[in-house]
């Protein structure tokens, strides 16, 4: 059983957390919380054992009663491997104190590569990260970028990819975020770092992307134009996506025409948090012009990076060097695919 710690208990850090404790091969020694709010106050209901982020804070969780086992350090004493949930470029600066307790560690897609040195999505070079000691699972864009090109490619052959990103402007929870009332390039400027951020993971496709972030907190929705190196039918790229377990077809026939319809499904069939792991692609969006194909998929940002946290600890911990069995146990577990 690999100990996993978990730093930082937010949007990420309890999914990841609630999916690790769904592993037969892994343990959830502890996470991290920053203060004693209502996501503490859960956490330990569940059993989950909480440490301070720090010495200092330890009073806060003092006065309103909440038992916490520790700090960050204890926690850290733990594990085996680690999973860094901290906001934005926060993960960065616990490198070296991942360092100095020989612990093996993932960052999230809101670090630089170079924290990490190796930037990962399971289906596409997960063998390339077994035994490392730190990796960057990509951002929530990059990940559903990665696993509809990855499977074109594969599939077909990929001559060039230009995509279009409508971001959600903040996640649920976030009160303080916008934009309430405009569509901002973000940036102006082309291209978005997204399209250089795939080419971490699949340095051979040639994509340039362009990115707005618009007022909603649903889903991002992007749309692709890829140059195949080959013609191709609508028929034959359906048939390419839905190998894969990660990627989900939904049909406008069936009612799904938004954002708001696929979270609408992801709660009838009990998705826990309305979480949709799948990379969603309309079905009728998926439009074949010889080589040059069209379409348009959702991803779910709050929750596409948890199974590629999974499978990253399995790759660096060595505990399956077959991706697909380590895919396959993880899917499984989460109820991708059904
Ligand atoms: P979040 O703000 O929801 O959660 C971060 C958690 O870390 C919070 O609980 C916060 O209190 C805690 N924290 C803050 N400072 C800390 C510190 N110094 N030590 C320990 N904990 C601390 O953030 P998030 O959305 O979960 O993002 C985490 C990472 O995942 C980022 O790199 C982000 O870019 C990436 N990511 C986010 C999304 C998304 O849509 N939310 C999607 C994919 C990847």
């Amino acid at each position: 059983m690999v100990r996993v710690a978990v730093n930082g208990y937010g949007t990420i850090g309890k999914r990841v957390a609630d999916a690790v404790l769904k592993q037969n091969d892994m343990v959830l020694v502890g996470v991290t919380k920053t203060k004693p709010n209502f996501e503490a106050r859960l956490a330990l209901e569940k059993g989950i054992k909480v440490y301070a982020s720090s010495v200092d804070r330890i009073k806060l969780f003092d006065e309103v009663g909440m038992k916490v086992a520790g700090t960050l350090e204890d926690l850290l004493k733990e594990a085996d491997v680690v999973v860094d949930c901290t906001p934005s470029k926060v993960g960065a600066t616990y490198k070296p104190l991942y360092e100095k307790y020989k612990l093996k560690a993932i960052f999230q897609g809101g670090e630089k590569h170079d924290v990490a040195g190796f930037s990962f999505n399971a289906v596409c070079n997960y063998r390339e990260a077994i035994g490392r000691y730190f990796v960057r699972v990509v951002s929530c864009n990059t990940t559903g970028l990665c696993r509809s090109l990855y499977a074109l490619d594969r599939g077909i052959g990929i001559r060039k990819a230009r995509a279009v990103l409508i971001r959600r402007g903040a996640d649920p929870a976030e009160i303080m975020k916008g934009p309430i009332n405009s569509i901002v390039l973000d940036p102006v400027t082309i291209p978005s770092h997204h399209g250089p951020d795939v080419q971490k993971v699949l340095p051979n496709i040639d994509i340039t992307t362009i990115a707005f972030v618009v007022p909603t907190t649903l889903m991002h929705v992007h749309i692709l134009t890829i140059e195949l190196q080959r013609e191709t039918t609508e028929y034959e790229i359906i048939d390419t996506l839905s190998a894969y377990p990660r990627i989900k077809l939904v049909s406008a026939s069936e009612g799904f025409s938004s954002t708001s319809e696929i979270i609408e499904y992801a709660r009838d069939i009990g998705r826990v948090r309305y979480d949709i792991y799948e990379l969603v692609v309309w079905r009728e969006s998926i439009k074949s012009f010889g080589r040059e194909i069209y379409l348009t998929q959702a991803v779910h940002q709050e929750s596409i990076v948890v199974p590629e946290n999974i499978d990253a600890i399995r790759a660096m911990i060595r505990l399956i060097e077959d991706p697909e069995e380590s895919m396959r146990l993880t899917n499984e577990s989460l109820g991708i695919g059904r």
